[in-house]
């Protein structure tokens, strides 16, 4: 067995070969006086993009109705008769080289397109497809994006950008091994929206040779490149349990004692809200208000946010939970309609609620939209603050929550001094919940956007958990709840220790939450807490997690 170790981001085993995703197609050279016989090269054009169309055709007959639309409307761009006549009079008249020619070319169209803006604007991704195709069908090097060989197979990159992600199709792609990437990167969230199992900082993987039947565990962080019969056997054996397990999945988060620990979904809009409750989450842990207005060029007006936070409550009527998150922006979120000027350092900067405490306008108008759609539904509507670092913080955003008629205002746990405070925060306000995604990178100072930091952004880490401890501590001395909506929620054995620290709601991408409410219900409280001294007592994170994976046999069986 040779085995290649990264950071498991979605569990779950996957066998299958090994296919490269191909390198990005570089841009042309500009350089001058680069054709000797213009005819011949202006001749290259016109077959390369027809080939193009030909096969965006292939793949629009193949696709489902939703994606075939797409894909034919591409095929169309790629044969478009004025973007071939500006690429041919660049080869004539600016004796550029065809791939040149067609580069420039389709930057003028794509150019125009954002010029266009609303729907004609969104169309700026396809136009760059198109033309990182017709450059690649021109310079004979393979396709850009996901590769289609025709079988399934298990995808090895340096790492996944957002374009590539929405052309993943779970149904071929049995897993991803990226070299790069960290625990929140686009590989990893994509993984866990898709539940495919999912391993990123994994050092050597793209030098293993193309076809490799390999098996990757998602849940351990490995990848094995050179399984025996045997080894191949079994994981296909827990490939299968796993399908199994997920079947009986009841839709009641407690541990085998029968502690309850609500399961709740992440969300960003009415869509994702309601994915959330066709997978069986109990409410929403975390709904990410900042994800409707991301292209936003003004702030919503209130009758818009409201019609938006609507609709996700829709999604869980009854009394269920929604938890609103205020927006975050700045940093990894930056909004066009909030202009934050230039900071050297916008992790550490005015971000999240700090944005609200020179001028609170935005956060006003945010809570009187929440309140308008409160009211309208019959879910039970929390509020909370993103980046709260101090008592005296979250008790104004208490006052301001309840001045606009809702009742259960609380904060986010992010930054290492509202961990290390949180009982008296949680004097102050009802609830919190541990985002363990920025409280990683406060605590070890490490990006969360930076692949090579990865490894300290690991949310097993023993100091991280020491800080999830202290919050899970002072939720129980104030009876109040402490819920984990950071991605170290989507970890189900990482679940198990977090509810050992105290923690009594987890909030997770929607796919993981039959894995994590599974596993739990094999577990006592009292089995928690031993396990999570078991991960503090570790020296740091891959030897934590060895540690707990070690004590829970059930793994296999779960297929986990
Ligand atoms: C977090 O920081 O863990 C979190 C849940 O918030 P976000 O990832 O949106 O910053
Ligand atoms: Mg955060």
């Amino acid at each position: 067995m040779t085995l290649l170790n990264g950071i498991g981001v979605c569990p779950g085993i996957a066998v299958g070969p090994l296919v490269r995703m191909p390198d990005p197609v570089p841009e042309p050279s500009a350089g001058p006086g680069q054709v000797t016989d213009k005819n011949a090269e202006r001749s290259r054009i016109s077959p390369a993009m027809e080939a193009v169309a030909a096969e965006l055709r292939a793949r629009a007959e193949k696709a489902k109705a939703e994606t075939r639309a797409v894909l034919e409307a591409t095929s169309y761009m790629a044969v478009d008769p004025g973007m071939m006549d500006l690429a041919i009079t660049g080869v004539v008249e600016r004796n550029l080289s065809a791939a040149r020619a067609v580069f420039e070319a389709a930057n003028t169209f794509r150019d125009m397109l954002a010029a266009a803006g609303g729907y004609i604007g969104a169309r700026v991704a396809d136009i760059e497809d198109v033309r990182d195709r017709i450059v690649a069908a021109v310079l004979g090097v393979p396709m850009p994006g996901i590769p289609d060989p025709g079988h399934p197979f298990i995808l090895v990159a340096r790492d996944l950008a957002p374009a590539d992600t929405a052309t993943v199709d779970p149904e071929k792609v049995l897993g991803f091994v990226t070299t790069e990437g960290g625990p929140t990167s686009h590989t990893a969230i994509l993984a866990r929206t898709l539940g495919v199992p999912a391993v990123v900082a994994t050092e050597g993987a793209l030098s293993l040779k193309e076809g490799t039947t390999v098996v990757l565990d998602g849940g351990a962080g490995t990848l094995n490149a050179a399984p025996t019969d045997a080894e191949v056997q079994d994981a296909e054996k827990r490939m299968a349990a796993r399908r199994g397990a997920k079947k009986t999945w009841s839709g009641e988060g407690a541990t085998s004692d029968g502690r309850r620990i609500l399961l709740l979904a992440n969300v960003g809009d009415p869509k994702s809200a309601k994915a959330g409750a066709d997978a069986g989450a109990e409410g929403v842990g975390l709904f990410r208000t900042e994800f409707l207005f991301l292209d936003s060029a003004n702030e919503p007006t209130v009758a818009e946010q409201e019609e938006a936070y609507a609709g996700v409550f829709a999604a869980f009527p009854d009394g269920r939970k929604v938890v609103v998150r205020t927006l975050d922006a700045g940093a990894d979120k930056p909004l066009a309609f909030l202009d934050q000027g230039d900071e050297p350092n916008p992790a550490l900067g005015v971000r999240g609620v700090r944005v609200a405490f020179e001028d609170s306008g935005i956060l006003d108008r945010q809570l009187q939209a929440i309140a308008r759609a409160a009211e309208r539904s019959s879910s039970d509507v929390w509020v909370m603050a993103p980046m709260i670092a101090l008592a005296s913080e979250a008790e104004w955003f208490s006052g301001k929550v309840r001045e606009h008629g809702l009742k259960t205002p609380g904060v986010m746990v992010e930054v290492p001094a509202a961990a290390l405070n949180a009982e008296q925060i949680l004097g102050v306000t009802e609830f919190a919940s541990i985002g363990t995604n920025d409280l990683a990178q406060y605590t070890l100072a490490a990006d969360r956007m930076a692949g090579p930091l990865a490894a300290l952004n690991d949310p097993w880490q023993p100091a991280l958990l020491k800080l999830i401890g202290f919050t899970g501590d002072a939720g129980e001395k104030r009876g109040k709840t402490v819920g984990v909506c950071g991605e170290a929620a989507s970890d189900p054995v990482l679940a198990v220790v977090l509810v050992g620290l105290g923690v009594t709601s987890l909030s997770m991408s929607s796919r993981a939450i039959a894995d994590v409410g599974e596993l739990l219900r094999t577990v006592s409280y009292d089995d928690c807490k031993r396990l999570a001294q078991v991960a503090l007592d570790a020296g740091e994170a891959q030897a934590a997690k060895a540690a707990v994976r070690a004590e829970l046999p059930q793994l296999d069986e779960l297929g986990l």
